[in-house]
């Protein structure tokens, strides 16, 4: 029986995968790949933030055509007409958490509802589990806690018990994450002793996975994938945008003061995510439900652009189109459906050179994957279709984000902007891969066509040529 074993390192950088191979820490990688494995560069999605990042792989789509476009989020519309709705706004963190599954668009299949036999370990995103095969349903709360605030291996020991059992289950399809990685890296840096001990742990896990598969003749039959939803950078700087815009003259709304809304007219409201991304909300002429476009907020962009903490700053102007603006430049960005079109207007934002005009998605991952902004004129038409995008979207400067007060411990790595090292994600399979310019999203109808299924509706990958 043909079964997928989906390993996800969640907040692995893809250049520290390689240094720990190459220094030999993980023997077991380097069996997998030498052994008719392949080791492949994928690109992630804006925002590159644990839950949004899992949607490629679960449902094979951006956040942004799932209606997720961040682990906070504001609906305007919503908002304006029932400032006490639960659909008004959300965090995934704490609570909020439980509503992930029905948040999501409906008209999107999960991998859950199309593989019936499935196992799911350390993951939120279960819609058409049933829940005896949510095989950390109860206890994930606990160690994700647990994890959040202390680090350790403990949760990532748990998983790995988990998942010998799904192995010698009947299920086809194993999701099972690895979230020691990302834990110890925010509480102590990406490139600390304690990451380094997660992925020699894990390597070590993999082994007696990989070993499991043989003895029990599963191996053959197995297509093994290990990636990761997003890399990290260390953090020197937090910019607490939240009071940036209060010093501006805005009465705003976020996380964790939630009861502000009942007590101040607020005009504003920020959601951050990862730490590295935020959505900024603004109410228009007194309305909510009205857009704000970029030529009535170019005073708050230019000032948000002279913060050292802002790379790049995004908004829609009257004609629909993207305004995209960093210190280095500004351009337009459009939607054409099969692709971009894209006008820089002043140098150009990324720093890219020769890039401009109609580009299909095909091109813009063929022009920019090596670049510092792999991908970014895709991900970023992907996140505006999303209603509960905001008005204004920051991607910050590497060593700062966007968060520093209520973030408990305070993070010393961060993730979710558009920059390479949030975007650039190992991807190891048990297969050898014909493309070389990989997006996370392309895994889930590879992983439907190994299974020999097929995909329901429209998604945003391709089957890669895997053999
Ligand atoms: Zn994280």
């Amino acid at each position: 029986m043909k079964k997928v074993i989906f390993l996800l390192l969640d907040g692995a950088r893809k250049d520290s995968l390689e240094t720990h191979i190459e220094n030999g820490l993980m023997p077991n990688m380097k069996s997998l790949i030498s052994q008719n494995g392949s080791f492949s560069t994928a690109v992630s999605v804006f925002p590159s933030t644990t839950g949004p990042a899992y949607i490629p792989f679960l449902m094979g789509t951006f956040p942004g055509n799932s209606n997720m476009p961040g682990i906070r989020w504001f609906d305007k519309v919503k908002f304006s007409k029932n400032r006490s709705s639960l659909n008004s706004h959300r965090s995934y963190v704490g609570i909020e958490g439980l509503l992930f599954n029905r948040d999501l668009k409906k008209s999107q299949a999960t991998i859950f509802e199309i593989v019936n036999d499935s196992r799911s370990i350390f993951n939120e995103i279960t819609r058409g589990l049933p829940s005896k095969f949510d095989m950390t349903q109860i206890s994930k709360f606990y160690y994700k806690v647990k994890s959040h605030f202390l680090g350790s291996q403990l949760i990532d020991n748990v998983a790995s018990e988990k998942l010998l059992d799904a192995i010698e289950s009947s299920a086809q399809f194993v999701f099972c994450c690895y979230l020691g990685v990302d834990s110890n890296s925010h509480i102590s840096g990406c490139n600390s002793q304690s990451v380094v001990d997660s992925f020699v742990n894990f390597d070590d896990k993999l082994g007696i996975v990989v070993k499991k598969l043989k003895d029990t003749k599963q191996f053959e039959d197995t297509l093994l994938i290990i990636t990761s939803d997003h890399g990290h950078s260390n953090t020197s700087s937090h910019l607490d945008l939240t009071g940036f815009l209060e010093r501006s003259g805005y009465k705003v709304f976020s996380y964790p003061l939630v009861h502000k809304k009942y007590l101040t007219d607020i005009d504003a409201a920020v959601m951050v995510s990862g730490n590295s991304m935020s959505h900024i909300y603004l109410r228009e002429d007194g309305d909510w439900s009205k857009k704000h476009t970029s030529r009535n907020s170019d005073g708050l962009i230019d000032k948000l652009l002279t913060s050292e903490a802002i790379d790049i700053v995004m908004s829609l102007n009257t004609k629909n189109q993207i305004v995209i603006k960093s210190k280095r430049g500004i351009a337009l960005l459009e939607d054409k459906e099969t692709g971009v079109f894209y006008t820089p207007l002043v140098n150009d934002p990324f720093g890219y050179e020769g890039i401009k005009d109609f580009l299909s998605y095909d091109d813009v991952l063929e022009k920019t994957f090596e670049t510092s902004y792999p991908d970014a004129l895709t991900q970023i038409v992907q996140i505006f279709k999303s209603g509960r995008s905001g008005d204004i979207i920051i991607s910050a400067e590497t060593g700062f984000d966007l968060r520093s007060n209520f973030e408990f411990p305070q993070h010393k790595s961060s993730h979710g902007s558009l920059k390479s090292d949030h975007m650039h994600v190992p991807l190891i399979m048990n297969r050898m891969v014909s493309e070389d310019k990989i997006r996370t999203v392309d895994l889930f109808p590879t992983i439907l066509d190994f299974l020999n299924l097929q995909v329901p509706n429209k998604v945003d990958g391709k089957k890669l040529d895997i053999n």
